[in-house]
């Protein structure tokens, strides 16, 4: 798989249905994390949302890219698909993902990357099981990695695995009572992971000929003061922007995080973060960024 470039995506930069750019998910998670479809599935599923341009960025792995462009090839699936990565960081106490795209996966300093970030992923997993065995669920080390698979282990195999035996009453609560952090405070098998620094993800994308951004910056509960230094220290370490548009996001929200990217000029990324089919949102739905925002894809090339 080369790496594309902007005269790549003609329908992106052609106006179609009115809209400024075609369809595009640059956000979405398979099995290989914590998705609940396998890749092949994630591309029939795109295929039947019109999807035109696709990024596949599960959790600290890239396992699912070979097997969906393998499955693209095979069947002839009119669809594009980009290299992607969510890679998970540590700044100040706060877990920041960044969303890496458009990169050769045989780069070395990412593949070592990853490998590190797989291994912080299975000693974190392994405490979790520790903790939550203390709370009275012996067993939900070895059933969050039966479910993971061969995939990237994550709390969220932990969550389902807490609320399918009947312990919470539904995934959220199983991050409210035992897996989460909001703020300072830490629930009870809350494990404090040993990722790597935003710089260090940055870097490693950028050496495989990629570009970051930072991935959902409304979702880190930060305040106003903090997301600005999120930014600028992002800034500092040569990021190259922010994904400003998710699904239901109203608009005003949209326009403060175009207003960064205008301030601290920074590319505009936009991915729904579909993780399994729900009522809320979906592949590639309200996706289109808003005008005046520079694409992310006009960096590719
Ligand atoms: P991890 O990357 O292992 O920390 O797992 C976090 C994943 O769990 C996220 O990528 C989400 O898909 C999922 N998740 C669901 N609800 C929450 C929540 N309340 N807090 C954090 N993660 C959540
Ligand atoms: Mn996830
Ligand atoms: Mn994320
Ligand atoms: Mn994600």
């Amino acid at each position: 798989m080369a790496l594309l470039s902007t005269t790549d995506f003609p329908l992106l930069i052609e106006k179609r249905d009115g809209s400024s750019h075609g369809r595009i998910d640059l956000h979405t998670h398979t099995q290989c994390s914590d998705g609940s479809l396998s890749p092949q599935t994630l591309i029939d599923r795109a295929v039947n949302y019109q999807i035109d341009v696709l990024a596949i960025t599960d959790h600290d792995t890239l396992a699912g890219i070979d097997i969906a462009q393998r499955y693209i090839n095979d069947q002839n699936i009119p669809i594009t698909l980009i290299s992607g990565v969510e890679i998970s960081t540590i700044w100040q106490g706060f877990e920041i993902h960044i969303v890496g795209h458009n990169f050769d996966k045989n780069n070395d300093q990412l593949r070592q990357l990853i490998t590190d970030q797989q291994q912080a992923r299975e000693q974190r997993a392994i405490t979790i099981g520790e903790k939550l065995a203390k709370c009275g669920f012996p067993d939900a080390y070895d059933d969050a990695k039966k479910s993971a698979g061969e995939g990237s282990i994550t709390r969220a195999h932990f969550a389902k695995v807490l609320f399918v035996q009947g312990h919470v009453g539904t995934m959220q609560k199983a991050f409210d009572q035992y897996l989460g952090k909001k703020g300072r405070n830490t629930q009870k098998a809350y494990v404090k992971p040993t990722w790597c620094s935003i710089e260090q993800a940055i870097d490693a994308i950028h050496a495989a000929g990629g570009s970051a951004v930072i991935a959902h910056p409304i979702r880190y509960d930060l305040s106003a003061k903090w997301l600005r230094r999120l930014i600028v220290h992002f800034k500092d370490c040569a990021g190259d922007g922010l994904e400003i548009v998710l699904p239901q996001m109203p608009p005003q929200q949209r326009q403060t995080m175009l207003n960064y990217c205008l301030e601290y000029d920074l590319h505009a990324s936009t991915g729904s973060d579909f993780h399994h089919p729900n009522k809320w949102s979906d592949l590639g739905k309200n996706l289109i960024l808003p005008n005046g925002a520079k694409p992310v894809w006009a960096m590719w090339n």
